[in-house]
């Protein structure tokens, strides 16, 4: 997607994306907020049409959270098994055109096809889950203790409009796994998708319309940077979750901390500068299998991958050689060809942010392994780079990009204090055949996710819930038994029962 200065973002579409009904020569409309995000298509070429995404403009966005808080009293009162049971059915509707939105998640998010089946089933578990949770925590007030004569109950409600802002790389999942959460603690919704990704923001919030969400609970904002720095600074938001950049986190806890009124809550869920920790005992071609799955799957673009991989360094040269040589096995091209491992980085500004990463470490004489990739089109081959110190990468490089450090047996010590001193906290693998030093590691490190033995793919809803620590995330996990409680409030009631006579 190219996101210009003029307000709108356009992004070229195949036309089997459509369903023709819904184009006509004015454009294509998504319900009822067309007037806000009018989907303005052309016909480019024979193959392809243009998608344009007008966005939202600063005072849509005080309208929408006017519409949005408005719909907060009813939307508040509605009996939390009737919340869950919206969000059940918009997990069956989800299921049922998961074709469609694996098409989208392909053409618009650039995925393979295995990370768009995977993504659309996270967003149904998602609603699931969160449904589920949602039954048990919020119809009931929770009898407490208390002395005779007294009645004390506490309650957990919904706080008000929740601003969801959310990234590119899982635009089905996070987007409404963010939502759904908000939205079944009883508050109402005012989202703001990734500029790269609005289409499929688009369908989602028209697919849980469908299933029952009510039109005043949900609001979709359409925008860039700024609309959401607007939506954030808006006197009317009650909470805010954020997955995304640590810098964009950072200046959203700002922009809240100068704001007059309440004092509101961020959750937040960040990057990371992900490091595995190889040591001699580990088995070389497990080693060298994970590290490719976890570096370079998704093309780098999870904020779980693997960044950095420390090697003892007694056996560094053939794990080197195993992790270059699995490489050398990916294909790299179309995501929609399902052989393809490695699809295209989202936007040209992504490819010459690692273009110019890739060309500074190649000056510096640091590869260890680098790739093919097609001349034409966003994408970035996958390269190893071994670095002599872990300090030199101190900012996350989202693409397929493996930096290596070695160690010795005894610096192991240092490797933990290195981890910790990058201050982020959000994945972490080992591999090692010593229960002892597993132990060890996990104790030290104040890391959320951590993976033994295995890949670093995770974030199981519900098995694995998923967020970091520090730099990485305020917490509560996704996908996790603690999250829903933190989009709500809590309200206790003390009745005098012996003046009730
Ligand atoms: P980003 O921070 O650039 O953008 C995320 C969202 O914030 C977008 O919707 C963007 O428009 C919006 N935004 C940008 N500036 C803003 C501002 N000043 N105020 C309010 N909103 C603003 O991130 P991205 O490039 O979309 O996504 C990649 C990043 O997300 C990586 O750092 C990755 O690690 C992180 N991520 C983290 C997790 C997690 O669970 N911890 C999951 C996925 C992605």
């Amino acid at each position: 997607g190219n996101a210009d200065n003029a307000g709108h973002t356009t992004i070229p579409l195949p036309r089997d994306l459509f369903q023709p009904e819904r184009v006509n020569s004015r454009g294509i409309e998504f319900g009822e907020r067309a007037a806000l995000n009018r989907l303005v298509a052309d016909v480019a070429t024979k193959q392809t049409l243009t998608l344009t995404v007008k966005h939202s403009a600063p005072e849509d966005v005080d309208r929408i959270v006017s519409l949005a808080r408005d719909g907060f009293p009813s939307w508040s009162r509605t009996p939390a098994a009737m919340r869950a049971a919206a969000l059940e059915r918009a997990a069956d509707l989800l299921e049922q055109r998961s074709a469609h939105f694996i098409a989208l998640l392909q053409r618009e998010g650039g995925k393979t096809l295995d990370d768009s089946v995977s993504e659309v089933r996270e967003a149904a578990d998602f609603c699931r889950y969160y449904a589920a949770q949602g039954r048990k925590l919020f119809d009931n007030a929770q009898p407490m203790p208390g002395p005779t004569g007294e009645r004390n109950t506490l309650r957990l409600r919904g706080r008000g409009v929740f601003a969801a802002i959310s990234p590119w790389n899982f635009p089905l999942a996070i987007f409404t796994g963010q939502i759904t959460a908000a939205l079944m603690a009883g508050n109402t919704v005012a989202a703001k998708p990734a500029e790269q990704t609005p289409q499929i923001a688009a369908e989602a919030v028209r697919l849980l319309h469908e299933a029952g969400i009510p039109e005043t609970a949900l609001h979709l904002i359409q925008g860039d940077g700024p609309i959401g720095a607007a939506l954030v600074a808006h006197r009317d938001i009650a909470g805010v979750v954020f997955t995304g950049s640590t810098v964009v986190a950072r200046s959203i806890n700002r922009s809240l901390a100068a704001k007059d009124g309440p004092i509101v809550p961020l959750i937040a869920e960040t990057g990371g500068i992900n490091a595995m920790i190889a040591d001699a005992t580990a088995l070389p071609e497990q080693v060298a299998d994970d590290v490719v799955t976890s570096a370079f799957r998704s093309a780098g673009q999870r904020c779980s991958a693997l960044r950095l991989l420390f090697v003892q360094d007694d056996v560094a040269d053939r794990m080197i050689e195993m992790i270059a040589g699995a490489a050398r096995e990916l294909r790299i091209g179309d995501p929609s060809d399902p052989a393809t491992h490695v699809g295209p980085v989202i936007d040209r500004e992504a490819k010459q942010q690692l273009d110019a990463h890739i060309a500074r470490m190649t000056r510096e004489g640091r590869v260890r392994f680098a790739g093919q990739a097609p001349a034409s089109g966003n994408f970035v081959a996958p390269h190893i780079f071994e670095l002599a110190d872990a300090r030199q990468l101190s900012e996350e490089v989202f693409g397929p990009i493996l930096h290596v450090v070695r160690y010795r047996a005894s610096g192991l010590d240092a490797v933990l204090q290195a981890i910790d001193d990058s201050g982020y906290g959000l994945t972490l693998g080992i591999h090692s055949r010593i229960d002892d030093t597993i132990e060890v590691i996990v104790d030290r490190l104040q890391v959320g996710n951590v993976y033994v033995n295995r890949n670093m793919i995770g974030a199981v809803v519900g098995v694995q819930p998923f967020g970091g620590h520090g730099l990485s995330g305020t917490g509560p996990k996704a996908g996790g038994p603690n999250y829903l409680t933190r989009f709500a409030t809590e309200q206790t009631v003390t009745v005098n029962t012996a003046a009730a006579g």
